[in-house]
């Protein structure tokens, strides 16, 4: 009788949750940090309070002015399936 080798290890995608947003009217940055349970669309400058949208139908506001795109999209990697 064999059992089945079942893999012990699991290869676990490191998610990057810290993001730093720059805004397009101050150039502004901001380090945040991303919720995983859903995405963010909407982003208020910290400092000129402006609102920030997603460009170019990214899904969130990390993706379009984040240093890093958001977990979703990591673990898809790089496709945007997410939402
Ligand atoms: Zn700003």
């Amino acid at each position: 009788m064999k059992f089945w080798n079942r893999k012990s290890k699991e290869e676990k995608t490191v998610v990057e949750l810290n993001s730093e947003i720059t805004c397009p009217y101050c150039e502004h940055q901001s380090m945040e940090v991303m919720p995983t349970t859903a995405c963010q669309y909407f982003y208020e400058c910290t400092n000129c309070n402006k609102v920030l949208k997603p460009i170019n139908n990214d899904c969130c506001v990390y993706c379009s002015y984040g240093t890093v795109p958001c977990p979703p999209i990591q673990e898809n990697g790089g496709e945007s399936a997410c939402c």
